[in-house]
């Protein structure tokens, strides 16, 4: 018997066949989340075709479309899983990206999980690099805009068995986009949901699998027939308040006893995506807050506790973390037909954490702040 390891992934073997053909550059102030995309896409081109031979060399290709059997598993047992990360250009006009290691560990943690091969994350990081600078005109030099890169993984597997795919493809495209608030914070108001459940321990939803995200929007839909921008994702009997939308959740608390400052974030118990902004922000608040005398804790919280908490003045702030906004605050939870006030004033729009957060990450995404998050492609 063979005793050959499956071959990884591997950036010396790139071969860039550029677009003959490159795309206009869209003026930045008309770019709209994922509806523009780079000239250049960078697949593992034809499937591997056998797990035991591993990943074929990379190439950089023209945008372009997929021809697939109806047959492939993928469309028929969701067979998929994906990241959201973003390429920075800093003041030197250097491209960078932000902590792209966490993006690759999830990444693999997902594929995993739907018996789709893993890769090398260093490798895949070196290729994302790569692509990135190849098409480094996107990216506007302005701070808030950014290029955002979506690795995918799909089974490609021609057959109707539920079986480990056989074969897998994995590419990666990029999406040139601009600031979440184009014209600064806007602090949104979320409905909690009640009726349906994200993520449940045990269950799949601290991954990041395209079938995750389709049985969202319908909840996400009735939130925004009622006139809220986002629902509010509770879990159990209990109501622990698990993440806004596609966002973890942050809460500023001050304890009803002794009048302590916590910010409080969910556990990662299997019933919240392990978000790499939401890591961050854990991080710069155990570094910045800390010392300010806060406390900072992974904790469940529930929703009665936060009502309580707004209903006595002790609820300071609440936003949601992400790649997308790195922060969204917000103003107020619909909870059983009451809206539950989330500490803003009339006339902010963002607490001050949630401010001071986005300029700290930010930082460090455009290199402003030299630190080991910045990887300089
Ligand atoms: N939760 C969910 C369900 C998500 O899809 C995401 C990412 N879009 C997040 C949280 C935030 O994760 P990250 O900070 O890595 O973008």
């Amino acid at each position: 018997a063979s005793t050959a390891q499956p071959v990884d992934v591997d950036p010396s073997k790139l071969v860039i066949q550029k677009t003959q053909d490159p795309k206009p550059l869209v003026d930045p102030s008309g770019l709209l989340f994922g509806r523009n995309f780079t000239g250049n896409l960078f697949p593992d081109p034809p499937p591997t075709k056998n797990p035991t031979e591993g990943w074929r060399a990379p190439t950089i290709q023209p945008y372009q479309n997929l021809s697939l059997d109806p047959a492939t598993c993928v469309f028929h047992y969701g067979f998929e899983c994906f990241e959201g990360m973003k390429a920075y250009k800093d003041k030197a006009g250097k491209v960078r990206l932000f902590r792209p290691d966490k993006n690759m560990e999830r990444f693999n943690k997902s594929a995993a999980r739907i018996a789709l091969p893993t890769f090398s994350s260093p490798a895949l990081i070196e290729l994302i690099s790569r692509f990135a600078t190849l098409e480094e005109r996107f990216i506007p030099d302005q701070r808030g805009y950014s290029l955002y890169l979506r690795p995918t993984m799909i089974g490609t597997q021609k057959t109707l068995g539920v079986t480990p795919p056989g074969s897998a493809l994995l590419f990666v495209i990029a999406s040139p986009v601009g600031p979440y608030y184009p014209t600064g914070f806007k602090a949104v108001s979320l409905e909690a949901t009640d009726y349906a459940v994200r993520a449940w321990p045990g269950g799949v939803g601290d991954k990041k699998l395209g079938a995750n995200y389709a049985p969202c929007v319908l909840p996400q839909l009735e939130a925004a027939s009622r006139g809220f921008q986002q629902n509010l994702w509770l879990f159990g009997p209990e109501q622990y308040v698990t993440e806004v939308g596609t966002m973890n959740l942050f809460v500023a608390i001050k304890d009803k006893e002794t009048g302590q400052k916590e910010l409080v974030t969910a556990p990662l118990d299997g019933t919240i995506l392990e978000g790499v902004t939401r890591d961050s922000i854990l991080s710069l608040a155990r570094e910045k807050l800390v010392p300010e005398g806060w406390l900072v804790s992974e904790r469940k919280i529930t929703m009665p506790e936060l009502a309580e908490a707004s209903a006595e003045g002790r609820l300071i702030e609440v936003f949601g973390a992400g790649t997308a906004a790195i922060v969204s605050p917000v103003r107020t939870i619909s909870w059983k037909g009451q809206p539950v006030d989330c500490g803003l004033k009339e006339h902010e729009e963002s607490g001050k954490i949630a401010l001071r957060m986005k300029g700290w990450i930010e930082a460090r995404q455009y290199g402003d702040e030299e630190h080991e998050w910045s990887y300089v492609c």
